[in-house]
């Protein structure tokens, strides 16, 4: 019984290391001025954005974990992610992944993953539960840890990592991004559930003017940056994480030169991202008015043309005016 469940284990892990890609192609810098977050609700994801940050990809290794257990729903059904942090300085999260793998047997606890400013190691498949918090958590989240930093520049980088993590499991298990649902710290599920004491992140977060609301606002931009997500409604797709690409009636080209944007009936320039179905979908980030921006490639859609501003974020003609280099 033992090792035809981590038979089955095995195989669950190959079908979710397909499922989540995210290549971040170069960032595009913009030319004179700093991108303006208009959704300006954190120093820190300001701070990620404005410097261009990017998650690492996830790496995936099979831990010692020889445990199994399908979540309340059953195997491969979360129903969202706990975020925890390990209140252990200076350990890595390859320090972390080797402390666990090595003693969870005596310590009664593993987590998913670990994640610090330069990576997210992966060491049991989220389709079965693990033991990060309370049985009833346990039962029904996926759980990663965030390893410790000790400068802005290293606890920005791990939380965009750990956002990115959250994001990705999510959206491969076609969940939404809600706070206190689906993204929820250690710290709320002791309190609903009081069957631990526990209540990281919460502390460390604000050691660094950083909260759970401010995190999955930075789970929300990842989420909506991947294939076909839809951050407005609980029944995303599920299943497809490995679709084919059909740009439909999407014609790119490279073009370099400057856009000057500019919408007249708002203080802001809507962005929007490309899909793989050969759509757009609207990003929550803007450009401020009569700002040049350097861009390297134009794609056309539905009769516009769309200018290339960062990774995955585009202008529309009619608020562009582009000048080729
Ligand atoms: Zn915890």
């Amino acid at each position: 019984m033992f090792s035809k469940k981590k038979m089955v284990a095995s195989i669950a892990t190959a079908v979710a290391l397909t499922g989540v890609s995210f290549v971040a192609t170069n960032e595009v810098a913009p030319q004179t001025f700093a991108q303006q977050e208009v959704k300006a609700d954190s120093w820190i994801n300001n701070y990620i954005n404005q410097n261009g940050i990017q998650p690492v990809s996830i790496q995936y290794r099979e831990g010692t974990f020889t445990n199994w257990i399908p979540y309340e729903n059953g195997v491969g059904k979360p129903e969202g992610v706990v975020v925890h942090e390990t209140a252990t300085p200076g350990a890595t999260a390859e320090d972390e992944v080797s402390y666990f793998n090595n003693n969870w047997p005596t310590i009664q606890t593993y987590v998913h993953a670990f994640v610090d400013d330069t990576s997210i190691i992966n060491i049991h498949s989220a389709d079965y539960a693990v033991w990060g918090a309370g049985p009833t958590a346990n039962s029904k989240y996926i759980q990663v840890e965030l390893c410790e930093t000790s400068s802005v520049d290293a606890f920005a980088r791990s939380v965009a990592n750990d956002a990115y993590y959250v994001a990705s499991k999510l959206h491969q298990y076609g969940l939404p991004v809600e706070y206190g649902k689906t993204v929820v710290s250690h710290d709320q599920t002791s309190q609903w559930w009081h069957e631990t004491t526990h209540t990281d992140p919460t502390g460390y977060f604000a050691k660094w003017n950083y909260d759970m609301e401010q995190f999955t606002a930075l789970v929300n931009q990842y989420y909506s940056t991947m294939d076909g997500s839809n951050t407005n409604s609980g029944n995303t797709n599920t299943g497809n994480t490995n679709t084919g690409t059909n740009n439909g009636g999407v014609s790119s080209n490279t073009s370099e030169g400057t856009v000057t944007v500019k919408n007249p009936s708002s203080f802001m320039v809507p962005l929007v991202a490309f899909n793989n179905h050969g759509g757009i979908t609207k990003s929550n980030r803007g450009l401020a008015n009569n700002t040049p921006w350097y861009t390297d490639q134009t794609k056309t859609y539905n009769g516009h043309t769309y200018y290339r501003v960062s990774t995955n974020e585009w202008v529309m003609d009619s608020y562009a005016t582009f000048t080729a280099k």
